[in-house]
């Protein structure tokens, strides 16, 4: 499969990569029938997805099944009204209906919008008007219903509504519905193809900094996860692979599907409800024999609290790591206690992988790695100079030869917003770091996080870091809060490990240890002790929300 789309598969070493890696992309491209169904007529037997939930129920579908669950359920959609361009809506957590859907919306050439079953009411109005939604798939939870249910009076255009696996008035029951329906479904043809410039998928950033912002991509998005998947995740033929995030989020869209099966990777589901728990996440990772392991930073951070020398890993060959900084410390004691290196990457929603630990690099704990292939990354001063090594600007990316493969088209009918981050074949990432003498990246923090603190820069990341070396922080935000001397000083908000309690003393050694391990200047002078941090939905830490609560106790 690989073969039909690059016009190299094999690389030596990174610079063989990045500079004869090349996407061939065909005309009218579209992952549901060239990809998934393509697999399922040559070897109908393949394993796709391997599901199992936190209640002890497995399942396991072959492309050959993933062909007619979402024959039927393309079928079904086309039933209801749902055309081309249309946009739907799934709210489906991680169930297996996900892949059906998303597969079958791909067949018709509507545009999927992934979302979270956290919404409330306000939220899916937000997103019913912003993208004309026309219909909504979601899990057959009381509280989503509701929400949904809600928000119907204010959302004009949803003309139908479907639960998974439950029966209710006004909706239809998903797997009910394909059930009946045939598993023939033939591709379209002529205007009702579509073609490489339509929209596919409409995702939400996380929310990390402000109000979730609308992202479009095209159907030749998929291919650019083969970079994400073969190359960073390195997934492996006839592998099993597991990418920890829910299907609301592009995360999913990194992990869960379109670069893992192109590369022949078969792709894990653990379906958790409930609160995560690292040792239930760990146990399934080795029953189930998961063979590359993609999760965020955070998740790494509950691991390495774990005895882990009681699991046996032999089948897991490969970790990633992506969504927010990876602290060194996690990185080295992940390190002692597996004898995996964490395999950094950073990228956005509007993005695949953008800068990258590649196989064939040696990862500098702390560092997200080197451009990746098809991406021309600068980064930028305040006045838009090139920055030295070792200096400090935007990572930013330069569109004016080509615009990557997998890079997003725009905010979804927000030209305003586009034009504000995307000008003149600039892209600018919002996100601050440097490069070293090896051409590799350094985090500093995202530009609004970044504090100044008597004319001294500093980026959250680096504090954090520090602190986290100390054993008795489990997670730990960095942000600044406004002071009449220094213009803004450094506050730690910290979640204490078990069998630490907050005191004074403990405040004192742990801006003695910051001291101690980086310049004294970036100190926290604040120490505050919680029990959780704020975060997304997505696992982020919000820096914004902690800045503004101490804003409004001034
Ligand atoms: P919003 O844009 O709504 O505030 P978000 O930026 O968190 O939310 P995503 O697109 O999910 O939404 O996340 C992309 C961001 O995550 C990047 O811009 C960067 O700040 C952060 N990130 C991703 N990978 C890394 C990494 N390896 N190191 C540091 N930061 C990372
Ligand atoms: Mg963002």
């Amino acid at each position: 499969m690989l073969e039909k789309y690059l016009s190299k598969v094999n690389f030596n070493s990174y610079d063989d990569f990045v500079q004869n890696f090349k996407l061939n992309i065909p005309e009218n491209f579209n992952f549901a029938y060239d990809v998934a169904d393509e697999i399922a007529d040559k070897t109908p037997e393949k394993v796709a997805l391997v599901w199992c939930n936190d209640r002890g129920e497995e399942a396991t579908f072959t492309f050959g099944q993933l062909k007619e669950y979402s024959n039927k359920a393309a079928n079904f959609f086309k039933r209801v009204g749902i055309k081309k361009g249309d946009r739907v809506m799934l709210i489906l957590k991680r169930r297996y209906e996900f892949w059906f859907a998303i597969l079958a919306l791909h067949k018709i050439g509507a545009a999927c919008i992934p979302a979270t079953h956290l919404l409330t009411a306000k939220d899916i109005i937000y997103r019913n008007n912003a993208a004309d939604i026309k219909m909504i798939v979601c899990v057959g939870e009381d509280e989503v219903i509701k929400h949904v249910e809600e928000s119907l009076e204010q959302s004009p255009t949803v003309m139908a509504k479907a639960l998974i696996g439950r029966d209710k008035e006004g909706w239809y029951n998903f797997n009910k519905e394909i059930e009946n329906e045939s598993s023939h479904f033939e591709r379209p043809t002529g205007k009702d193809a579509t073609t490489n410039d339509d929209i596919m998928l409409l995702y939400f950033t996380s929310g990390t900094t402000g109000m979730p912002k609308m992202v479009a991509h095209d159907f030749t998005y998929p291919l650019g996860h083969i970079v994400t998947a073969k190359y960073w995740q390195n997934v492996i033929d006839g592998g099993l692979h597991l990418t920890v995030a829910d299907t609301g989020w592009a995360k999913a869209a990194w992990g869960k599907i379109y670069g893992q099966w192109i590369a022949g990777s078969a792709v894990f589901v653990y379906d958790y409800d409930n609160k995560f728990v690292p040792k239930d996440l760990l146990d399934v990772i080795c029953k189930y024999g998961v063979t590359t392991f993609c999760a965020p930073p955070t998740i790494y951070r509950f691991f390495i609290k774990e005895d882990l020398t009681k699991y046996d890993f032999s089948k897991l060959k490969y970790c990633t790591v992506a969504g927010e900084p990876l602290n060194p410390e996690v990185y080295n004691q992940f390190y002692k206690a597996t004898g995996i290196k964490l395999m950094e990457g950073y990228g956005q929603t509007e993005l695949t992988l953008t800068i990258g630990t590649f196989p064939w690099m040696e990862p500098k704990p702390g560092s997200m790695g080197k451009p990746s292939a098809g991406y021309v990354i600068d980064i930028l001063d305040e006045n838009g100079n090139p920055c030295e090594v070792g200096e400090e600007g935007q990572i930013v990316i330069r569109t004016d030869k080509s615009k990557p493969i997998g890079m997003f088209d725009g905010y979804y009918r927000d030209t305003e917003l586009t034009k504000k981050v995307w000008h003149d074949d600039i892209y600018y990432t919002g996100d601050m770091a440097w490069r070293d003498e090896d051409g590799y990246f350094w985090f500093v923090g995202r530009a609004d996080d970044v504090i100044k603190s008597s004319g001294y820069r500093i980026g959250p990341f680096e504090v954090e870091s520090a602190l986290l070396e100390h054993p008795a922080v489990l997670e730990c935000a960095i942000t600044a809060v406004p002071d009449p001397i220094r213009g803004q000083v450094v506050k730690a908000t910290v979640v204490l490990a078990k069998n630490y309690s907050p005191c004074d003393e403990l405040v004192k050694e742990l801006q003695e240890h910051v001291k101690k391990v980086t310049a004294p200047y970036k100190y926290p002078r604040i120490i505050e002790f919680v029990d959780e941090l704020p975060k997304t939905i997505s696992g982020k830490i919000r820096r914004v929300e902690i800045r503004n609560k101490d804003q409004a106790k001034k």
